[in-house]
């Protein structure tokens, strides 16, 4: 008699923005469909997937530098399958499979929903390239591996038409297209149904959205979401600033399970680095933007990305970035060191700056950026904030938690909670880059999604 096979497992590795986890999901998804099982240790998987990103300096070396040390297992263990996805995997293509032997397929982010076949192919012999943006793309809603616990992602644009200068995300993520409004809300409810309690819908400019079919925009797609039963929380990200209408700062301020959080890149405090970098928009309509936004919702949290060391920034133009920093007063903020990316335009533009300049720069602007977190987080102590519970720490002493703003809170652990509560937690100390608090026992935060303030404890922003 034979004896059953065990489940064939897989692992997937994944790098990068929100748009790589979901389509992490949606890979694992069809995995498990095929009868496949996660495992979280490469070292038994059948199936590795490397779901990588370029959007940062020497991403193709890092990802050929990983794709060795996987090699290895596959050297031991000669039916693994090797597989390297996202976007290196759209600008690397054909020449991946040329430069590393044991690779077994490779697959752009507009090709997620073709993974099965992908599969069948390589097992019966054949080596694939799945790169390209296909107008027909699989998008099949029932194949995803929803495993966050709280928050349901919703694609609901994928790619960008726009041209900013320093970035690669419209050859690797190609044009953009948006998600008909029947499947995004198909989608929404399909989350809810499930027992998500936050939605956040995805896109590169997630806020140039528009119904191939009846041409809604974002501001009518922010009213549907919100006004659906059951969806407790909304986010979306990453909006661009010239993208945001009137019509969309109304429904932020109209829809109070829209989160108080909005992730706004500016880039640059620079009206001639901003022109420099393609952007669209100066700092002065940002700021117009930041002022209605904030008139709209008083409560709102706003993040942003800096790039130091743009080719061209002299002092006076990271000033003017400094001094944006200090005006808007940025609730965190993901900066970082300008670095080239293939085939883009500003290697092109002249006056590169030293790397130590940019290195002391971007120091400089984080450790402004800092105290002002310090300063923002200090003014929540001794409120009571309504927070989802995350997970635990990693010694498993303390949970950890979001507030609508998307601050992370620290308290200690209460009986009941699992990931996906929402609890009231009272904070007692501001950190840089936290809050530490207690949870606010036989007070749990259950309100319903809709209609209007749900929290009793939203912070005022200064
Ligand atoms: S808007 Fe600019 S920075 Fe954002 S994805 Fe498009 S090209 Fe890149």
């Amino acid at each position: 008699m034979s004896r059953p096979q065990p489940p064939r497992r897989y692992f997937i590795e994944t790098w990068g923005c929100q748009m790589n986890e979901l389509d992490s999901q949606r890979m694992a998804g069809q995995l498990m469909q095929q009868g496949m099982l996660p495992t979280r240790d490469p070292g038994e998987a059948d199936l590795i997937l490397l779901n990588s990103c370029s959007v940062r300096e020497k991403a193709e070396q890092k990802v050929y530098s990983r794709l060795g040390e996987l090699r290895l297992l596959k050297r031991e263990r000669g039916d693994l399958l090797l597989g390297l996805c996202g976007c290196v995997a759209q600008q690397e293509g054909e020449r991946a499979l040329r430069r590393v032997s044991d690779l077994d397929f490779v697959i752009g982010p507009a090709r997620v929903g073709e993974l099965s076949e992908i599969v069948s192919k390589r097992r019966l012999g054949t080596r694939v390239v799945a790169t390209g943006f296909p107008e027909q793309r699989h998008f099949d809603l029932d194949a995803i591996s929803r495993d966050g616990t709280h928050k349901g992602m919703v694609t609901i644009i994928e790619g960008c038409n726009k041209t900013c200068t320093f970035c690669i995300v419209p050859s690797t993520r190609g044009p953009e297209r948006s998600r008909p409004l029947g499947e995004v809300m198909q989608e929404v409810r399909h989350l809810v149904d499930y027992g998500f309690r936050e939605i956040e819908l995805l896109g590169q400019t997630v806020n140039h959205w528009r119904d191939p079919e009846s041409n809604a925009d974002f501001a009518d797609l922010l009213d549907a979401v919100a006004r659906e039963p059951r969806v407790e929380r909304l986010r979306f990200v990453t909006s661009y600033p010239r993208d945001f209408t009137a019509r969309m700062v109304e429904a932020v301020g109209r829809h109070r399970n829209i989160c108080p959080y909005l992730h706004l890149p500016v880039q640059s405090g620079s009206d001639r680095i901003l022109r420099r970098m393609g952007r669209g928009y100066t700092v002065a309509s940002y700021l117009e933007l930041v002022e209605a936004l904030r008139a709209a919702r008083p409560d709102l949290a706003i993040s942003t990305d800096v790039i130091v060391g743009f080719p061209g920034e002299d002092e006076d133009d990271f000033t003017a970035t400094l001094e944006l920093i200090e005006g808007v007063r940025f609730s965190s903020i993901f900066a970082f060191c300008y670095s080239p990316r293939p085939g883009t335009a500003a290697p092109r533009l002249g006056g590169e700056v030293a790397a130590a300049v940019a290195q002391e720069r971007l120091q400089l602007l984080l450790g402004r950026q800092a105290a002002i977190q310090q300063e923002l987080n200090a003014a929540f102590v001794g409120r009571e904030m309504e927070v989802i519970v995350t997970g635990a720490s990693r010694d498993g002493s303390e949970l950890i938690g979001r507030t609508t703003c998307h601050r992370i809170v620290h308290f200690p652990i209460v009986p009941t909670p699992t990931p996906g509560t929402i609890l009231r937690v009272r904070i007692d100390a501001g950190l840089p880059h936290s809050l530490r608090g207690q949870a606010v026992l036989g007070q749990e935060a259950t309100a319903t999604a809709v209609g209007p303030w749900r929290s009793t404890a939203v912070p005022v922003l200064a």
